[in-house]
């Protein structure tokens, strides 16, 4: 970016904000960028908290779901998926996916993997897909609550009300739609959507899938229409059908197992928060939002000089937003998907989910009272600093920035065998080099 204003011969940049290609192959680099994700998500998480009104997001991440406050670290080694892990048992969870950065990503990574398999399994049955996107037309200054109860709201009932879609349904034997709901802010206000992915048990004619897209718009538009907001135009972007077949020999995407996770992840984790910038480049997703009114732009000038501004803009949009989104469900339709595929049901809750613990060797309990103040500040450079040089890595961490904490229960070291060890191996390298004292 070069959004840059002189003042006294010096230029000032927007400072660029993480790693924008991360090599794979190296795992320095991919522990990095984790780090670096993890240190940016808390960071959010954390300056949220004096923007939300909810104050079940709002004590998300602090200590308390252990009686006595404590917080239990553990570890879980390098398995051939990922990377060591560090995790925490005793910390509160919100489990709300509009609102929280950290809740909402192991919501949608669940989400994602129900959603591919159920997709999966129809095509391997013999079934198809498509991916609808319906949007509305939105200008500066109406509401997003508005836009949500009068245009999404309404728009999707009346696409299920709708006699033409639903013979369509019928005639072209779908399995189930799930649909989810996505919004972004930009120079035109903001812009909610849907996407819908259609799922079939056969593979209908590419016609007849075109058929059933313009009659879910028609219905969409003009009870959007009815309620007074702009009606939304298909040729300019008011409706977008991605067809699997289309993607896969356009070479985009190489087999269907490719998309659909891109249909499940583009549904889930990025239609929540858009991790990803908007293609267009000039609306703003949610996560981006955050990033501006919390995190803020940092600038760096010719002469070295740095500097952060907020956006106040962007708080005020979250605010909104935080209202407008209580009564509006994110995603639907994947239960009924799995049962019409008769896969067995995912009951879990978002709030389970979310409160799920990371599972690993209990490495340290940090001594209650002291986890909201001397550690979930730093809790990313913790959870780091473990995966980095595991579990004697982290006692490490706390002792030396004094945070009162014991060995697990039932562990049979203390720091007194750790010295033994220690000294144990510095005589063994001192024999093998020969500079031992006997
Ligand atoms: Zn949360």
């Amino acid at each position: 970016m070069h959004l840059a204003s002189a003042d006294a011969g010096r230029t000032w940049h927007v400072a660029p904000r993480a790693r924008v290609q991360v090599d794979r192959t190296d795992p320095v680099a991919v522990q990095d960028a984790r780090d670096d994700h993890r240190t940016e998500r808390y960071a959010i998480r954390r300056g949220l908290r004096r923007v939300w009104r909810n104050d079940r997001v709002t004590g998300c991440g602090r200590a308390g779901a252990r009686p006595d406050g404590e917080v239990v670290v553990r570890y879980s080694p390098a398995t051939a998926a990922t990377g060591p892990v560090t995790g925490f048992s005793g910390l509160l969870t919100c489990g709300n996916v509009w609102l929280c950065p950290e809740c909402s990503g192991k919501v949608s990574a669940h989400r994602a993997a129900r959603i591919e398999r159920a997709l999966t399994t129809a095509v391997d049955r013999g079934g198809w897909a498509v991916l609808i996107t319906l949007t509305t037309r939105h200008r500066l200054g109406i509401p997003l609550g508005v836009l949500l109860s009068d245009g999404v709201q309404a728009g999707w009932r009346a696409v299920g009300k709708s006699r033409a879609v639903r013979e369509t349904r019928k005639r072209l034997g779908v399995l189930g739609i799930v649909r989810a709901v996505e919004i972004t802010h930009g120079p035109n206000g903001w812009h909610p959507h849907v996407h819908a992915l259609v799922v079939f048990a056969g593979r209908p004619p590419r016609s007849a899938l075109d058929a059933l897209g313009a009659a879910m718009f028609r219905a969409w538009s003009a009870a959007i229409a009815r309620e007074g907001l702009p009606a939304p135009i298909a040729d300019s972007g008011g409706l977008d059908v991605s067809h699997l077949g289309t993607r896969m020999r356009e070479g985009t995407l190489a087999s269907l197992s490719a998309w659909a996770a891109y249909a499940a992840k583009g549904i889930t984790g990025e239609a929540i928060m858009g991790a990803v910038k908007d293609a267009k480049g000039r609306n703003r997703s949610i996560r981006e939002l955050m990033r501006d009114g919390v995190l803020g732009t940092r600038w760096e000038s010719s002469d070295g000089r740095a500097a952060v501004t907020t956006d106040d803009t962007a708080v005020e949009l979250l605010r909104e937003y935080e209202i407008a989104t209580k009564a509006v469900k994110q995603l639907t339709g994947v239960t009924e998907l799995e049962r019409a595929l008769g896969l067995d049901e995912d009951t879990a809750t978002d709030e389970e989910i979310a409160a799920a613990e990371a599972g690993g060797e209990d490495v340290a309990v940090i001594a209650g009272g002291y986890w909201d103040t001397l550690v979930e500040p730093v809790a990313a450079d913790l959870a780091a600093a473990g995966e980095r040089f595991g579990p004697d890595g982290i006692r490490r961490w706390l002792t030396r920035r004094g945070v009162p904490w014991t060995w697990p229960t039932g562990s049979a070291r203390t720091w007194e065998t750790i010295r033994e060890d220690r000294d144990q191996d510095t005589a063994r390298i001192l024999a093998a080099a020969g500079v031992g004292s006997s």
